[in-house]
């Protein structure tokens, strides 16, 4: 059985827009599925279900050993470096 982990790019910021999931700044964008609209503020349900998704990546994300350091780089998927 394989489970699928969440990548940085499939979980949507908590804050992202309601309807198409960009963060902000969002300004004007258009989506197909979304058409062309502003930032709409996320549902309480919206906001709950990216922050649990968030927490699950954080949980499952296994450290990655480093080739030329052989220091273990960050597990944190939100990290930039
Ligand atoms: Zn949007």
């Amino acid at each position: 059985m394989t489970t699928t982990v969440p990548t940085a790019d499939t979980v949507p910021p908590p804050n992202g827009c309601g309807r198409c999931e960009i963060a902000l700044p969002h300004g004007w964008q258009y989506t197909p599925a979304a058409g062309l609209h502003q930032w709409t503020p996320p549902t309480q349900g919206q906001i709950l279900a990216r922050m649990k998704a968030r927490r699950e990546r954080r949980l499952t994300v296994k450290p990655v050993y480093h080739a030329t350091t052989r220091w273990a780089a960050s597990s944190n998927p939100e990290a930039t470096s």
